[in-house]
């Protein structure tokens, strides 16, 4: 998006309005690839009975099916892979132009205003790879022969802080990508294949977006990548992510800084004294550990166990006090019983997540479990993702009503979707879009309250997962 607005392109959200159709894909279980199908022929209708002249499919549906996708919709007139995303620019038929000094622009609406066009050197390299990704590259980790129509190339592309962005996400909030691929081997997983060998960005490039995000207003910054916790070890970094949280830390004005998408055996020590050594990195942790059966998480590639697991939960809890924890599951791996089961249940009874997200198993042709046999009939798979959902219901439900009575420093969101009678806000235990909700009804001395603004608030209600706030002062 900031490619395309930079080089002068008017951004629309309305797809009937477009000359220029831009559907951004997902492809690593079949719901996304699903989705992403059905938005593109949705897209496609705007072209044969619409206004639009042209229609370009993004992202990783295009690095697994780039000639299927052509040949099955002869309505899309270029794919860009997640490798080429400066080849965008050619798909729409626009010209590039010299990189601005300030790359960022927020989208507010239908027209955005247009950023500085004095060019910066570019400072992009090739990257290094770390040689657990040289060793998995050599047992065909990131094979992509049997899938027809992908690139042979893997990609290697990497955003640099020169590049434009055009942000989604508002003027308070905002994601900044670390790193891109994954080494790791979890054999239900095509993310690798899809988006290639684990490389980190380089530390001062993300030092230096951040600081411009703060710069031009913002004042959440959550960091993401495939795996956030390998941060720098292809750049040579012991406890890369470590070090550059606490360089983030720094900046003046950013109130909130978080890190999601860690990997079980990548928590340090050093990590976690960062993370409780600093007011502004949120005392929030975010570690998808997949299931806690050994036998499962063997065969997952993944190794540990919920015994391995509690006793990094309580490290985590000793170093952090406070700190909220979000995991997910997958249930129904090939092989899982229901001894497995019963293994995950107890582990979720003990840990008490804060929040937890469960996924049914999907088959994906390219994952190692994808020639396993002892598949998991789809109802079954169903029934156990909805039972843990359940206990897990009611884990919340009881953690939530320990929040009543507590003072939170709660950022301001906006009317709530649900109705104008209620604010929807989120503490530093929430992540964004992801996590439970705070209502706020009751604005204490506000007649308004002001989006992307912080206050202090005391949580007065509590439900399963959301809890409902009365905001006390402003939080300075
Ligand atoms: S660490 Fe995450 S992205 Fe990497 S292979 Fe495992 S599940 Fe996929």
């Amino acid at each position: 998006m900031g490619l395309l607005d930079h080089a002068g392109a008017r951004l629309t959200g309305r797809p009937e309005d477009a000359e220029i159709l831009v559907v951004n894909t997902c492809s690593f279980i079949d719901t996304a690839k699903q989705e992403s199908v059905d938005t593109i022929l949705e897209m496609a209708r705007h072209k044969t009975e619409g206004r639009a002249k042209k229609l370009i499919v993004a992202g990783c549906l295009v690095e697994r099916y780039r000639d299927e996708i052509r040949k099955s919709i002869p309505e899309v007139d270029a794919v860009v892979g997640t490798g080429e995303l400066e080849s965008i620019l050619e798909a729409a038929g626009i010209a590039p132009i010299p990189k601005p000094v300030s790359p960022f622009n927020i989208l507010t609406g239908v027209a955005t205003a247009r950023s500085g066009q004095e060019s910066l050197a570019g400072t992009h390299k090739e990257p290094a790879f770390r040689a657990e990704g040289d060793h998995r590259e050599q047992q065909g980790r990131f094979t992509r022969e049997e899938w027809q129509g992908a690139a042979h190339m893997l990609p290697t592309y990497l955003y640099d802080e020169t590049t434009p962005r055009l942000l989604s996400t508002g003027r308070t909030s905002a994601y900044v990508k670390i790193a891109e691929g994954c080494d790791h081997p979890c054999t239900f997983c095509v993310i690798p294949n899809l988006r290639g060998k684990f490389r980190s960005r380089r530390f001062e490039s993300v030092v230096a977006e951040a600081q411009r995000l703060v710069a031009s207003g913002v004042r959440e910054i959550t960091l993401i990548g495939q795996d956030t916790t390998c941060y720098g070890e292809d750049l040579g970094l012991k406890d890369g992510l470590a070090l550059l949280l606490d360089e983030l830390a720094k900046i003046e004005g950013l109130r909130w800084l978080r890190f999601l998408y860690a990997y079980p055996n990548r928590i340090t020590g050093r990590l976690l004294e960062t993370i409780a050594k600093h007011n502004n990195i949120c005392k929030y942790l975010d570690v998808p550990l997949q299931h806690a059966s050994p036998a499962v998480l063997k065969s997952m590639k993944r190794g540990a166990g919920a015994e391995i697991f509690l006793k990094t939960l309580g490290k985590v809890r000793a170093a952090v006090p406070g700190i909220a924890l979000r995991t997910s599951f997958i249930v129904g791996f090939p092989g899982e019983t229901a001894e497995d089961v019963r293994v995950l249940e107890d582990f979720v009874e003990e840990a008490r997540f804060d929040w937890l997200g469960v996924f049914s198993y999907s088959d994906e042709e390219g994952a190692g479990a994808h020639g396993m046999t002892r598949k998991v009939p789809k109802r079954t798979i169903e029934a156990r993702r909805k039972r843990l959902m359940k206990l897990q219901q009611g884990i919340s439900k009881r953690a939530k009503q320990e929040w009543v009575g507590r003072e939170v420093v709660l950022l301001a969101e906006g009317e709530s979707s649900e109705t104008e009678l209620l604010w929807e806000g989120r503490t530093e235990f929430h992540a964004p879009e992801i996590d439970g909700k705070v209502y706020i009804n009751d604005f204490g001395p506000f007649e308004n309250l002001e989006k992307g603004r912080f206050y202090r608030a005391e949580i007065t209600e509590a439900h399963e997962y959301d809890v409902v706030a009365r905001v006390v002062s402003e939080a300075l």
